[in-house]
């Protein structure tokens, strides 16, 4: 687990453990390119001294023409040096930088997918997305700008510095007198840039949730003719952004400019006090030219931070948020010895359940936590018993928890109050996969992915034979139409495919809870009504997917509400009359009344 409180960087650098190779190599180019940069200063200055040498140090003309080829040939390999160094650390460095990238980002996804669906119905998408995409694209600048050149940086400085020293102290102490001011400037500026990024950063999350949201809304944006309304607020959210990265960029280059200034404060100071100092005979013109060298290489390091500091405040504070966001403690989890058994017999046993849906809390950012309000039960002591093979359902008004109470059995929510049992174990006893795979779930809104009907149907078991596929449409009733689609099987679905009618794609569903041949079945019946034909095969489908399981029904048919062995009438979270269709009628209740209304007698 990311630790939130250190320094991202060391989190980070976790990532870069399987790739030491390419972290070696970039450091050794590194190296190189580094001493390679005190080759230019050094020659500089020796074929100044070779130039400018009194006749009293006894070189001949030729002795000087001899030493100027060598010192240019030496150039001239320093030359292709630089150029083998800069492929090498460059290509190096994106191997290394985009093997964390990846890296971390498949361990966001994963992260990411262990959370509850509480998180997902919290967070909106767009925000999501912009972690996983944006964020930790942002996070790598400072990958690819190298944490290793960084510190290659920091060495070739301190190299610099020593070769300084030992040519003038006096000279080397007047110019690094900057670096006291640069500290100050940074120290007391960079906190400012580091949270106009954040804050740009966190805008953009939310112009990307919003975005999404517009898209996936577009037919009641066109139906409401919505679109200068949505253009306005695009707009507004654009502006803002604008704003936000003027102030970031306006606050980041008054860095880099003070920077900037202050490295030729010190380069300035070279010249004036050294050229004094060579004037008075202190040192020789080439010294002064080598240390003038050594001073650029020195200040190449400073310079290039001040450059980047914009991007990697930006980089900094987008790791923050990737690092946070892998904090986040799933809250529905396994217990150490969880049975890896799935239930065989299916009989299920709700004592005193009470759920409220603001327990837990799992944010991507914790200002954005609310203290949970205590809100009344959503279940509040829901006791019943449902033996294996039977078939109960759900009714009641709407909102009194019959989607809530079916959602509790594969553990998208975990209970806040009293326990569930199936097979005479709490279901957090088992393991998360041999729980969910005896649990098979048709929702009311059928959802398929992008893919062929049959990648759809197999989703729960990819590893099924097309025979199985078949028998499960078959028995879903959806091997007809599929048969008449043109590919069959292979016909891809969705956004650029074929498009399923309601009543099929519910049949889609069913085949593909079939195929698990779960012993607990769960469907949350549509409520919207479907065209007879549709209603027809789509209840001949049900029918037999129930046939040998325990089945959990919210139910909305009278005709499945008939059917069931028992039925539980739920108002505001409680259990208001059990029995049988025939019983609650002759009660004359709840239930009665519910009846009275749909059928309108
Ligand atoms: P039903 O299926 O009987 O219509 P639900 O189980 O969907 O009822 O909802 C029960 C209550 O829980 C409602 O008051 C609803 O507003 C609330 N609720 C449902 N889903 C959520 C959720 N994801 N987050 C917060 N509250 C929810």
């Amino acid at each position: 687990m990311a630790d939130a409180t250190g320094h991202p960087l060391w989190s980070l650098l976790r990532y870069a453990r399987p790739h030491r190779r390419h972290a070696f190599l970039t450091a050794f180019f590194g190296v190189a390119g580094f001493l390679l940069s005190f080759a230019y200063p050094w020659i500089i200055g020796s074929v100044v001294d070779l130039i400018v040498a009194p006749p009293s140090s006894g070189l001949t003309a030729a002795a000087r023409e001899q030493g100027l080829v060598r010192y240019t040939l030496l150039a001239a390999a320093t030359a292709v040096g630089h150029g083998a160094v800069i492929y090498g650390r460059g290509h190096c460095n994106v191997l290394l930088g985009d093997g964390i990238v990846t890296g971390i980002r498949r361990a966001l996804f994963d992260h990411i997918q262990t959370l509850s669906v509480r998180f997902f119905s919290k967070e909106r998408t767009g925000a999501i997305l912009a972690r996983v995409i944006h964020d930790v694209h942002e996070a790598a600048t400072l990958v690819y700008n190298g944490v290793l050149v960084a510190g290659m940086d920091a060495i070739q400085l301190f190299i610099a510095f020593a070769l300084l020293l030992g040519i003038s102290w006096k000279l080397t102490l007047a110019c690094v007198a900057i670096f006291p001011a640069y500290a100050l400037v940074f120290g007391a500026m960079n906190p400012g840039v580091r949270r106009a990024s954040e804050r740009m950063q966190a805008h953009l999350s939310l112009i990307s949730a919003n975005v999404s949201e517009q898209l996936a809304g577009q037919a009641l944006v066109k139906t409401y003719a919505a679109e200068p309304r949505e253009s306005a607020r695009f707009a507004a959210d654009s502006e803002e952004h604008h704003r936000l990265v003027v102030a970031q960029s306006r606050m980041g280059h008054a860095v880099a400019a003070c920077g900037e200034a202050l490295v030729h404060a010190g380069t300035t100071i070279v010249i004036g006090y050294g050229g004094w100092l060579a004037l008075r005979g202190e040192m020789t013109a080439g010294t002064m030219t080598r240390f003038l060298g050594y001073v650029l290489v020195m200040f190449g390091p400073v310079r290039r931070f001040a450059e980047l500091n914009i991007l990697y405040q930006a980089s900094v504070s987008a790791m923050r948020r990737v690092f946070r966001a892998m904090t986040i403690e799933p809250s529905i989890g396994e217990v150490e010895d969880a049975r890896s058994r799935a239930p065989s017999v299916g009989s299920v046993r709700f004592e005193d359940v009470r759920f409220r849906y603001d327990e837990g809390q799992e944010r991507l950012d914790d200002e954005e936590v609310s203290t949970p309000k205590e809100t009344s039960w959503v279940l509040d002591g829901i006791t019943l018993e449902v033996p294996a093979g039977s078939r109960v359902a759900f009714v009641g008004p709407s909102g009194a928890g019959k989607t809530t109470l079916v959602s509790l059995l594969p553990r998208l929510y975990d209970v806040t109050g009293g326990r569930i049992l199936i097979d005479g174990v709490d279901v957090r006893h088992y393991s998360l996969s041999a729980l969910r795979s005896s649990v098979g779930v048709v929702q009311q809104d059928a959802f398929l992915f992008t893919g062929t009907i049959r990648d759809n149907v197999a989703y729960g078991r990819p590893d099924a034979t097309d025979e199985e596929i078949r028998e499960a449409a078959v028995a879903a009733h959806a091997h007809e139409f599929i048969e008449r689609l043109p590919d069959g099987y292979r016909t891809i679905l969705g956004e650029r495919g074929v498009n399923l009618s309601g009543g099929q794609r519910q049949r889609l569903s069913i085949a593909r809870a079939l195929l698990k041949n779960p012993r607990l079945l769960v469907l949350d019946e549509a409520t919207s009504s479907l065209d007879t034909e549709s209603e027809w095969l789509v209840q001949r489908a049900l029918d037999r997917a129930m046939r040998g399981r325990t089945c959990f029904i919210v139910a909305h048919r009278l005709s499945t509400i008939r059917r069931a062995d028992r039925i539980f009438v739920l108002e505001r979270g409680r259990i208001a009359e059990v029995g049988t269709h025939r019983e609650l009628l002759s009660n004359g209740g709840v239930y009665a009344r519910l009846v009275r209304r749909q059928t309108g007698t």
